[in-house]
């Protein structure tokens, strides 16, 4: 089961930080997914071949733009 990712509430927008100011020690997403599915560029990149499904992201995210679906 992939995940949907809400682009309106990620932060990361552009490249940056848009809100939290979480910058490069954002603890979220990105940083707890066990299989490096998520990359920040210009905006979350998620490669969906490479996720397990664990739901990491999901609890991770401190302004809930990730659901499993
Ligand atoms: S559900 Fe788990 S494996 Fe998939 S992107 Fe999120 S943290 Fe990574
Ligand atoms: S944790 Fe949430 S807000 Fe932060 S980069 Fe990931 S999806 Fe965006």
């Amino acid at each position: 089961m992939p995940i949907k990712i809400d682009y309106k509430k990620c932060c990361w927008k552009n490249g940056k930080c848009s809100s939290c100011g979480c910058g490069g020690a954002c603890n979220g997403c990105v940083e707890v997914c066990p299989v490096n599915a998520l990359k920040r560029g210009k905006k979350v990149e998620y490669k969906e071949s490479e996720c397990i499904s664990c739901g990491a992201c999901v609890s991770a995210c401190k302004h809930d733009a990730i659901e499993l679906i």
